[in-house]
């Protein structure tokens, strides 16, 4: 299922139990709110009904207590004398003041006020005849009477304590006691305007006399018939009031929410605009009253509607908070899946580098056989080369000794014949010839030392101004013989190089004696006079980051062009046969190039020639401690 999917099905699921809660709430809430309001009616008109209760409890017993004061009596007795009736009259207003009450006054048995607190108002009761009131009947046939009333002369609604004043148990009066009931009204009735709930009093008859609605007030809630309207027309109950009729009817309402003693009633004064209350009604026997507390049914609408927002808005954010968890869960798993994946590519590609890695490890492998095998292909070229080269070699000594052995041969039989013949001086001669031919031919065969030399021996860092030292030690007393100046530019400790000591000895050796011969010749040429102060052979050390070269110059001729394109070529000589046979170069090339290094030649114009060793810089730490006593090979003796 697709995720738009899964959020319609979600969104239409939602919406069902959002509906499905309304409704249920809406029943739960109406029925719970009918409760509540149900309780609330019966709760205040039990306070309704008390407070009633106790305002008439208060007053009940005023009328018997002034009835036994002597006073009324005697005013009874004696209507006509004004001063005992201003003095009942002053009474009974200091009573109507100190009992709070609306009205105090007597009756005389014929039913007419002889006084009465308000005896100085124009509205006085003074004079007025009540006799059609039950409360006088009552009390004069011997009883307490209770009535309520609107005032004939007041218009003040009240309620009535009435009882006898007895002269030795003959009735010649009756004393009254009214209160007023509209502050019960108030009491009852909101501070803030619209009342929370309404009151209701009726008489027996069904007429509103107390309510909190002051429209309500003197109507019906049901049909008077001819015989009650006659009742309250003798007793004058309403006075002049016309009595309207109210809508007062039981409501379309399920009244099954309801317990015993309340139902739901229609009320309203205009028919068409009535209101729909709970209603809660008790008796007030003692009054002759029915009390109806009446509800409004507002109030229970506001709540369900205030239920069933709470509810919706409760659900809503359970259903944000599974949307939530839901939301979470799902991103949870992408992730959890993402993880996975990548872990999956990781170990994938994990195998994938480790197979690399063991492709490039036989590569490795492999390339190292093929080095091995080519440096043995090389090993076995150059030992070719080697052979190429001592053929080359076989055949110079060959070329180089035979001419000294056959000239051995001849001395030696000319000093054989000069022996027979008694020519010792000429024999001596031919011997030493013959010794001379020898040293000359060993100083061939010493010069081949070099081949028999390994070119892998090890390498060190050596000091060049030692080397060079060691060198001219040997060639000094031919420098000297020539008398050829000698021009140092040599530090002789620092400059350190990767070189073998005895070796590069033997190249330098072979440069200096190079030199010496080349100016020696020159001076064989010109004459001795010609290069008087201008034989110089110079050494000098020049040092660059990585590098040393020691260049060896001298003030000869120089070297012919012919020359320097074969210097370095094995047998290549100028010189006469018994000052060289060309081996010199090539060998010290050799060397070194063995050494990682590079021997070159070339002429300086006003100059001779110039040679540099090219060397590689060494560091201290390579620096290793050659033999003391390894003196340089003596393979050339010139
Ligand atoms: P040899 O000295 O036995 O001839 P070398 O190999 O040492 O053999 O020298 C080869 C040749 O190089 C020499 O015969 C000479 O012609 C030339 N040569 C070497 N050194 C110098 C130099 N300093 N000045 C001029 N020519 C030189």
């Amino acid at each position: 299922m697709t995720r738009y999917r899964q959020n319609l099905v979600l969104l239409l699921i939602v919406m069902g139990l959002a509906a499905a809660i309304s409704m249920l709430t809406r029943d739960w809430a109406h029925r719970s709110a009918v409760a509540d309001l149900d309780r609330d009616a019966g709760y205040e008109l039990r306070r309704a009904v008390s407070g009633l209760q106790a305002i008439l409890a208060e007053y009940e017993s005023l009328p018997h207590i002034l009835a036994i004061d002597p006073r009324l009596l005697i005013a009874l007795q004696d209507p006509n004398n004004p001063e005992v009736i201003d003095e009942t009259n002053r009474y009974l207003e200091s009573i109507n003041q100190i009992g709070k009450t609306s009205d105090v006054y007597l009756m005389n048995s014929e039913g007419t006020t002889i006084a009465a607190n308000n005896w100085r108002s124009v509205k006085s009761f003074v004079g007025n005849n009540f006799r059609y009131r039950p409360y006088f009947r009552d009390a004069m046939e011997g009883r307490t009477g209770r009535y309520f009333a609107l005032g004939t002369t007041s218009d003040i609604r009240g309620f009535y304590f009435s009882f006898p004043v007895s002269d030795d148990d003959v009735i010649v009066g009756v004393v009254v006691v009214k209160i007023s009931l509209s502050d019960v009204e108030q009491q009852w009735a909101s501070p803030w305007g619209q009342n929370s709930f309404e009151v209701m009093v009726t008489d027996q008859y069904g007429v509103v006399f107390i309510s909190t609605r002051a429209e309500w007030r003197f109507r019906h809630t049901r049909p008077l018939t001819p015989a009650q309207e006659l009742v309250l027309d003798l007793e004058r109950r309403y006075s002049d009031k016309e009595l309207k009729p109210i809508t007062y009817q039981n409501a379309e309402a399920p009244t099954q929410l309801l317990g015993t003693g309340a139902r739901f009633v229609t009320v309203g004064t205009d028919p068409g605009n009535e209101q729909t209350y709970l209603e809660r009604e008790a008796d007030m026997p003692e009054a002759g009253w029915q009390v109806k507390l009446l509800m409004p049914l507002d109030r229970v609408k506001q709540e369900v509607s205030n239920v069933l927002l709470l509810s919706l808005s409760m659900f809503l954010v359970i259903v944000l908070l599974v949307m939530l968890l839901l939301e979470r869960y799902r991103r949870e798993r992408a992730m959890k899946h993402a993880q996975e994946q990548l872990e999956e590519r990781v170990e994938h590609r994990t195998k994938d580098l480790s197979e690399a890695n063991i492709r490039l490890q036989n590569e490795v492998q492999e390339r190292k056989r093929t080095e091995t095998a080519l440096k043995q292909t090389q090993d076995e070229l150059v030992q070719a080369a080697k052979l190429a080269l001592l053929g080359q070699l076989s055949a110079g000594i060959n070329h180089e000794l035979n001419q000294p052995l056959t000239a051995l041969r001849s001395y030696a039989q000319n000093a054989q014949a000069f022996i027979d013949r008694q020519l010792h001086d000429k024999a001596q001669m031919n011997l030493q010839e013959i010794v001379h031919l020898i040293d000359h031919m060993a100083s061939i065969i010493g010069q081949l030392k070099v081949f028999s030399r390994k070119e892998s021996e090890s390498l060190g860092a050596i000091h060049v101004g030692a080397c060079i030292t060691a060198a001219l030690k040997i060639t000094e007393s031919e420098i000297r013989r020539h008398r050829i100046e000698l021009i140092m530019n040599v530090n002789e400790q620092d400059v350190l190089v990767l070189a073998d000591m005895v070796r590069l000895e033997q190249v330098l050796i072979n440069l200096i004696t190079n030199a010496v011969q080349a100016i020696a010749e020159m001076v064989e040429s010109e004459g001795e006079a010609a290069l008087d102060g201008s034989r110089r052979l110079s050494i000098k050390v020049i040092e660059n980051t990585d590098q040393v070269l020691i260049q060896v110059q001298d003030s000869g001729p120089g070297i012919s062009d012919e020359a320097l394109s074969h210097l370095f070529e094995p047998f290549f000589t100028t010189k006469k046969q018994s000052q060289g046979l060309g081996l010199g170069l090539s060998i010290s090339h050799r060397i070194v190039e063995s050494m990682g290094g590079s021997l070159t030649a070339r002429n300086v114009p006003g100059e001779g020639a110039v040679f540099i060793v090219t060397l590689r810089k060494a560091d201290v730490q390579e620096e290793r401690e050659e033999s003391a006593d390894s003196k340089p090979d003596m393979w050339m003796t010139k």
